[in-house]
């Protein structure tokens, strides 16, 4: 499946019927001097802290940063799981006050319902929604995803990598404008991963989605970006906003390119001299 997915991204060919309903023009997301405090009775933490970033319809974009930088809380407050302290989260000008079939999840546990089959995991969501070829778009995104014949296996029958591609396939088969992923491949092991990541940008090319993905790896950000946001250590905020210009449609061969280590030296060097910061900061 990988070569044949990967072989399709570079001849920009139709996988399948799926992505027919995909639109390009829907996916801005507009978050506006946004600041999330956790918090009870027992103190307050500011999780996300001055944080301003408009994000194109199609674009993809990585938000790298070390564990606890509050990388997921910023995803999640554009899922719509939590409410911003501060500022504005918007998208397609409307703004955001909960979770909605617009954004669509993969989180690193696969979250699969285990008592139901893969087809009933991709199926239900379009059911829900009231789509009317509820089957017929299962049955599509299952063949996006290359687990057609694995269709009435249950999750637990299949390899991690097989249900991260269900995840994917899951919350795709709504047709949301946005996807959000956090550390999706984080629990894969590394040669998985990295058939994942291509796999990824295949399905990425061919629906059209923004997706905003949550990764500290830095390698990962490089090759799968248009765009890198790095983010310092607790208070999160954005330090670098980085373009990624490495051509696509991107191969992991690519990444001895010059181009790509020169993306990724300047990735490491942000993260490096926001560390020594934190470090400083924690010791004066
Ligand atoms: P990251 O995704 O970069 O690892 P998180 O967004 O998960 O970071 O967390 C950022 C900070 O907010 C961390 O210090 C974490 O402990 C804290 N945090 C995350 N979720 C909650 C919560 N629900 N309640 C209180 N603190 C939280």
């Amino acid at each position: 499946m990988t070569t044949s997915m990967a072989k399709q991204d570079a001849e920009g060919s139709s996988l399948n019927g799926a992505s027919k309903r995909s639109s390009s023009d829907r996916g801005l997301i507009e978050i506006d001097d946004v600041k999330v405090v956790y918090g009870d009775k027992t103190g307050s933490h500011t999780a996300v802290d001055s944080t301003t970033i408009t994000i194109k319809p199609r674009e993809f974009v990585c938000l790298l940063g070390p564990s606890g930088c509050g990388k997921s809380t910023l995803l999640s407050a554009i899922a719509g799981f939590v409410e911003p302290s501060d500022g504005t989260v918007k998208l397609d000008g409307e703004l955001i006050d909960g979770p909605g079939p617009d954004r669509g999840m993969v989180f690193q546990q696969y979250s699969l319902l285990p008592w139901k089959t893969i087809y009933q995991n991709i199926e239900m969501g379009p059911r829900l929604a009231n789509d009317i070829e509820a089957s017929k778009t299962a049955n599509s995104f299952l063949e996006m995803v290359g687990l057609s014949k694995y269709r009435d296996h249950y999750p637990v029958q299949l390899s991690g990598g097989m249900q991260q591609r269900v995840g994917i396939a899951r919350a795709l088969a709504t047709y949301p404008s946005v996807m959000l992923m956090d550390e999706p491949f984080g629990a894969l092991d590394a040669q998985t991963r990295l058939v994942m990541q291509e796999n990824l940008l295949s399905i990425w090319n061919e629906f059209g989605t923004t997706v905003v993905f949550v990764t500290h790896d830095v390698d990962e950000a490089v090759f799968l970006s248009d765009r890198i946001l790095v983010m310092s250590a607790s208070p999160g905020r954005i330090i670098a906003d980085l373009k990624n210009d490495v051509p696509r449609p991107r191969l992991q061969s690519m990444s001895t390119r010059e181009d790509f280590t020169k993306l990724k030296l300047k990735c490491l060097e942000v993260i490096r001299a926001e560390s020594m910061r934190a470090f400083e900061m924690q010791n004066t």
